[in-house]
């Protein structure tokens, strides 16, 4: 199931001015019948988009003459055997480059065109020790070697997305705010560009739970279902919405920063400043807090831990029956259900994902989280909402960066012309 861009398709061809943006409209609807499928023959293609015979065969011979899309020989359809001459998305030298950067780790996701994966790296990250010019120098560091590794399979990266947990200015890609990385105002895309120098590969930043949400609708345990909510369980908590099939965004773009809605006005203080944040009962902090105090975040001396490391000690310990650590999931859980339960109340998906270390402990934390959500979610229907798991991993927010710059270049094939030619 893919991602529909807000812009509708036009049945028939799109309906733009000139040639040349007409040529781009139709060999971007090509594509996506592609992106959709696993592979079409021409008519299939013709069918579908509503263009002539005669037309999907010149964008066709165009998109071959690219190398976007490939022949996949002759199929036999049916009994009698008819053949279908049938064509794949392909674009194996186009590469999409997708990374985020967390409080504790950096994430790198590279795949061509066709979503195959050429390049996955996680390192731990301590961005609470960092200033954000070390952090930006860091993870220009790791785009570099990204961009080169990629180059080594074959693959010139058209596009970087950044994932970042915080408030993004997705237009000018600047994050305005992201309150755990210790971020405000920053111009990362532009930060970046600078780092790859001649490397010149255009940067965009996104939110990472907008992203991860993308990647959950795209490839995830709930692909295709078009209302579904997003969570990460980092040290932070964000969130991600797709309602009808599109990300919901809001008018600036910083719609989903639900671990900052306030539960306990006599809670805790958050990283944003504020008291009784989401975020500071369901966040990775919090139950380590709670599970295992002598480790917990921010303690002198502590050095950063990786959070899969953290979060199996703790699966190690519930497994074993330690009490302490069942009491904290126990809250956690409940916690995570109550404001679970506001979401299903705002936005009546169909699902939650819980991603990051929520979907590690989703065993213990899911019975008394989904438990919260049937008592306090208003409408009947609504109440039928469940948690899920995800299984994307701590991955899911830089493998969703990788589709948006793959549905960049599917809603227009025509920038890569003013990318480097690789070699044939
Ligand atoms: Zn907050």
């Amino acid at each position: 199931m893919a991602y529909r861009p807000s812009r509708s398709r036009a049945p028939g061809g799109a309906a733009p001015t000139g040639p040349a943006t007409l040529r781009r409209a139709n060999l971007s609807l090509v594509l996506r019948e592609l992106r959709d499928h696993t592979s079409l023959s021409r008519a299939e293609i013709a069918q579908a988009t509503g263009l002539h015979r005669a037309t999907v065969s010149n964008l066709m011979a165009e998109l071959l003459e690219r190398r976007l899309v490939r022949e996949v020989g002759v199929e036999h359809v049916g009994a009698i055997g008819r053949p279908r001459r049938a064509v794949a998305l392909h674009g194996a030298h186009v590469g999409a480059l997708g990374m985020e950067i967390n409080v504790d780790y950096i994430a790198v996701h590279g795949t061509d065109l066709s979503g195959r994966s050429l390049v996955e790296r996680r390192l731990v990250h301590d961005a609470m020790g960092s200033d954000p010019d070390s952090a930006v120098r860091r993870l220009g560091l790791v785009a570099k070697e990204a961009v080169e590794a990629m180059r080594r399979a074959g693959a010139v990266p058209s596009g970087i997305v950044v994932a970042v947990p915080g408030l993004v200015d997705v237009t000018r890609g600047v994050v305005t705010l992201a309150p755990n990385l210790h971020w405000r105002n920053l111009p990362l895309a532009e930060q970046l560009s600078s780092i790859l120098g001649r490397r010149r590969v255009p940067v965009r930043v996104d939110n990472d739970a907008n992203l991860a949400a993308l990647a959950e609708y795209t490839s995830g345990v709930a692909a295709g279902t078009p209302h579904l909510v997003y969570l990460t369980g980092e040290v932070g908590v964000g969130g991600g919405i797709i309602s009808g099939g599109e990300l919901l965004r809001g008018a600036d773009g910083f719609s989903g920063e639900v671990g900052h809605l306030r539960v306990d006005p006599n809670g805790d203080r958050c990283g944003c400043g504020r008291i009784g944040c989401w975020e500071t009962k369901v966040g990775l902090a919090a139950l380590v807090r709670a599970a295992m105090p002598e480790q917990a975040y921010g303690l002198p001396g502590m050095p950063v831990p990786d959070p899969d490391e953290r979060v199996a000690e703790i699966a190690r310990g519930l497994a074993s029956g330690d009490r302490r650590m069942m009491t904290a999931v126990a809250q956690v859980g409940e916690w995570l259900g109550l404001g679970g339960s506001i979401l299903a109340n705002l936005f009546n998906p169909r699902v939650i994902v819980i991603g990051g270390y929520f979907a590690s402990l989703a065993e213990w934390l899911l019975p008394h989280a989904q438990d919260q959500l049937r008592r306090l979610v208003v409408a009947d229907p609504a109440a039928q909402c469940r948690f899920v798991a995800s299984t994307l991993g701590f991955g899911a927010a830089s493998r969703g960066a990788a589709s948006m710059v793959v549905n960049h270049i599917i809603d227009d094939p025509t920038i890569l012309d003013s990318l480097p030619r690789p070699a044939p």
